[in-house]
């Protein structure tokens, strides 16, 4: 499979006014949704207070995070409720690189046990498809349905990366 989990990553500066972002400074995030990509952008705190109503459209989630330190460890950042909305956000995604993406987002949340497997199905495609759903989420939980794109160890360490990448953290 060709590297096509397609992400723009934080440069360290703001997105739209390029002023440059310290360490120990506060700024937001944003994961924006591309054609076939999603787009880490930051923003310096008078950027993010004037954001375009087009950027602010394709915006699938936000946070407020502060520029590390260069020798600090990466540690995860975003708070579990941003993946989640992150992994809903993406539920109509039919974008390979995206269905990559929530995938390993399933993989993530199962593990913190935030999200359980039920069964396994095959959609009209032919593809497998997990049928999950969210803990805690009463005794009708809403059906969550993931496509498992049959990656590959290596294939799922690289979508971790990029993941790491953009939503700051470690996801192997
Ligand atoms: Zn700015």
């Amino acid at each position: 499979m060709a590297k096509d989990y397609n992400i723009r990553k934080t440069s360290g500066q703001c997105s739209e006014c390029e002023t440059q972002l310290e360490p120990g400074t506060e700024f937001t995030a944003t994961v924006s949704e591309g054609q076939d990509e999603l787009i880490r952008n930051d923003y310096c705190d008078k950027c993010a207070e004037s954001l375009s109503e087009e950027a602010t459209k394709a915006v699938l989630c936000k946070w407020r995070t502060v520029v590390p330190h260069p020798e600090e460890k990466k540690k995860l950042l975003v708070s579990n409720d941003l993946l989640v909305n992150l992994f809903e956000r993406l539920s109509d995604s039919e974008e390979p690189s995206k269905i990559n993406f929530r995938y390993v987002l399933a993989l993530v949340l199962m593990r913190k046990k935030i999200l359980i497997y039920d069964r396994m199905g095959v959609n009209d495609e032919g593809q497998e498809v997990w049928s999950m759903h969210f803990k805690g989420a009463g005794p009708e939980p809403e059906e969550q349905l993931v496509i498992d794109p049959k990656l590959d160890e290596d294939q799922i360490a690289e979508v971790s990366d990029s993941l790491g990448e953009i939503m700051e953290g470690d996801f192997q």
